[in-house]
Order: C-alpha cells, then sequence, then structure tokens
C-alpha cells in the first residue's frame, strides 16, 4: 500500500512512519520541519520504500501527484502547542485550514479515493465540563477571540471541511480527535507537560506544576496511538465518523509529576507555577479532560498497552543517555 503522512517528520507522524515502513507499506512524507524534525527521519532515509519531500503542504507543487498515488493519507501536518497558539494565532490559522483545504480539494481533483484520516483535537471539546467527552457532545466555547482557542477553530474547521467533502464529494474521510498523546521524540519545548516533568526531573530542577495542578488530563502512549491511526485505517465503518483516539485513565497534573519525580528517583521539588508566569497572560485551561472510547472501541480491536509508567521510564532513559551524551562531548 501506498501511505502518504504530511506532517511525518512529527512526534507521532514520525511514529506512524515506522509502523507503516515496518507493515510492508511504501510511505511518502511531506513536512517543513517547522515544527518536526528531520532526526525523526534520519532512520528512514536510506530506506528503499521511503520518500521525504521538505515541503509546506500549503504551498507544495508535488501534493496532485501524491494525492494520486496514496491509498492512504494521514494529514498530521498543522502548528500545533500551546506556546506556538499563543505566540502566532495567524501562522496557527492560516496553515491549519489551507493545508486541510488543499489536500482534500487536491484528493478530489485527481479524481482518485484514498482512505483519508484527518487529525483533529480534543482541544475540540473546547470548554465542555462532562466527565468524558463522547464524539456527540456540545462544544463550548468562551464568548470573545481568546488566543487560546486559536487552535480548536482550526481543528474544528478541519473536521467540518473533512464531513463536507466526505457527504458531498465521497471521500472516504474519518476525523480523528487526538488526546494527549506522550512519548519518546516528543519536544517540551512549544508547552507540552511530560517531556519538561521529565527534563527537569533528571536534571534536579523544579519541576513546575502549572495552576493548583489539579487538572487532569488522560494520556496515551504515542506507539499504541499509531498501532490505532492504523486499525482506524481499516476500518470501513469509521468512514465519515468523528472518533477520540486515546487512553482514558485520567491522573491529575500534580500526580503526574510525583510520578515523574518518583520514578527517576529525583531529589527535584515540585513547584506551583501561576498561568500568568507559565504563560506571560493569563490563561484559562481546561480543568479535565477524559475521552469516551466506547465509539473508537466498536470500531477497532486494538487498545493500548502501555501504562503510564512504562512510558515515563523509557522517557527518563532517552533523557538520561542524551544528558550522558552532551556531558561527554
Ligand atoms: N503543564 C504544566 N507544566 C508544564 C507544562 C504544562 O503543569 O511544564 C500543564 C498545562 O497547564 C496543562 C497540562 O499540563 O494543564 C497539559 O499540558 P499540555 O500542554 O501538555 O497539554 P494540553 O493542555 O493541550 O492538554
Amino acid at each position: 500500500m501506498h501511505v502518504l503522512i504530511t506532517g511525518g517528520a512529527g512526534f507521532i507522524g514520525s511514529h506512524l512512519v515506522e509502523r507503516m515502513l515496518a507493515e510492508g507499506n511504501t510511505v511518502h512524507v511531506v513536512d517543513d520541519l517547522s515544527t518536526g524534525k528531520a532526526t525523526n527521519l534520519a532512520p528512514f532515509l536510506e530506506h528503499p520504500r521511503f520518500r521525504f519531500c521538505e515541503a509546506d503542504i500549503v504551498t507544495w507543487d508535488g501534493i496532485s501527484a501524491a494525492a494520486q498515488w496514496s491509498d492512504r493519507i494521514y494529514h498530521l501536518a498543522a502548528v500545533v502547542g500551546v506556546r506556538r497558539v499563543l505566540e502566532d494565532p495567524i501562522q496557527v490559522l492560516a496553515t491549519n485550514i489551507a493545508g486541510t483545504e488543499r489536500l482534500l480539494r487536491a484528493v478530489v481533483t485527481g479524481g482518485w479515493r484514498p482512505r483519508i484520516i484527518i487529525a483533529s483535537s480534543s482541544e475540540a471539546y473546547g470548554f465542555a465540563q462532562d466527565e468524558a467527552f463522547n464524539e456527540q457532545n456540545d462544544l463550548v466555547f468562551r464568548a470573545g477571540g481568546q488566543t487560546r482557542w486559536a487552535y480548536a477553530v482550526t481543528k474544528l474547521v478541519d473536521e467540518h471541511l473533512a464531513h463536507a467533502f466526505f457527504k458531498k464529494r465521497e471521500l472516504p474521510v474519518t476525523t480523528v480527535r487526538l488526546f494527549n498523546t506522550v512519548g519518546p521524540r516528543q519536544l517540551g519545548r512549544y508547552g507540552m507537560v511530560l517531556p519538561n516533568f521529565v527534563k527537569q526531573a533528571v536534571r534536579g530542577v523544579p519541576i513546575t506544576v502549572f495552576g493548583d495542578g489539579l487538572q487532569t488530563r488522560s494520556f496515551c502512549d504515542v506507539r499504541d496511538t499509531v498501532c490505532m491511526l492504523d486499525e482506524l485505517g481499516r476500518s470501513e465503518a469509521a468512514v465519515g465518523e468523528i472518533v477520540n483516539v486515546g487512553d482514558d485513565k485520567e491522573i491529575s497534573i500534580k500526580d503526574l509529576a510525583a510520578l515523574v519525580r518518583e520514578r527517576a528517583g529525583s531529589q527535584s521539588p515540585i513547584k506551583l507555577v501561576s498561568y500568568v508566569e507559565a504563560y506571560g497572560e493569563s490563561f484559562e485551561d481546561v480543568t479535565h479532560r477524559r475521552p469516551d472510547l466506547t465509539k473508537l472501541r466498536s470500531l477497532i480491536t486494538y487498545s493500548p498497552k502501555r501504562s503510564l509508567a512504562e512510558t515515563i521510564d523509557d522517557l527518563i532513559r532517552i533523557e538520561r543517555t542524551g544528558l550522558g551524551q552532551s556531558a561527554s562531548k
């Protein structure tokens, strides 16, 4: 099978590349390396079934040919991360919406019907207060144009684009609302919590918990996430659907900090940091975020295999190896 992965040099994308190659597919990645990293693709560059184009999805001149070549497309190219959204909302809005529209139009124009998976996000639920977020629930947004929600808005538009192209152009599209995903190769630079906590614990500096730390998240290891994305790509029943993808065990950020500290055998103090201090402006955080996975489980048989503690142990090991290498240079 021919698989196109937009944003394939990113955190989730590069794990998907690995999975798709291991299954015997030919994989084509397009990525502008803005948040993705060339080093994430380094292990595959010499692979005979792998191709990489460094290009922006919004201007890439190979998009039509790639769309017609593909049997399956994973569209992950997007500007992500809370910090990026706060710093450059114009870029986030422009790239995330235009990239998806351009890709879907390229597929339609080619007349070929690859299976398409569009990445949305749990951010699309906005401020919903439900105990678990179900795909049928109402989405809750505040009035006013708070920058923090720009990313969520782009993902909502992407979902509607996907649905419109499914309804009006019969494209076999599935939209996945990805919940918090963690694992090797995730960068802390754009605000993601776990890589930051691991780095801080390994270095013995304060672990910075934003707000009161009582906010909760549900984390899924990326190596499990890509298995689920693969199975969804094979599911006919998932066509035209929006599906939550993640794990549904919930942990508070304070407990996450304590768990990382414990697994690392670290002496780092756990320090509460106000949102203003953390983000440079007042910031309304999502207090609880847990997916309702009923729909996902009705569509696929795979369920996450790695516990959060195992993922943390892997990340600590990788961080220590990296530290050791930079110290010996
Ligand atoms: N967070 C934190 N310390 C950090 C980075 C993030 O306490 O160094 C908090 C953040 O405020 C949020 C949670 O951890 O409540 C998850 O943040 P992340 O950006 O990883 O994901 P999202 O907010 O998109 O779920």
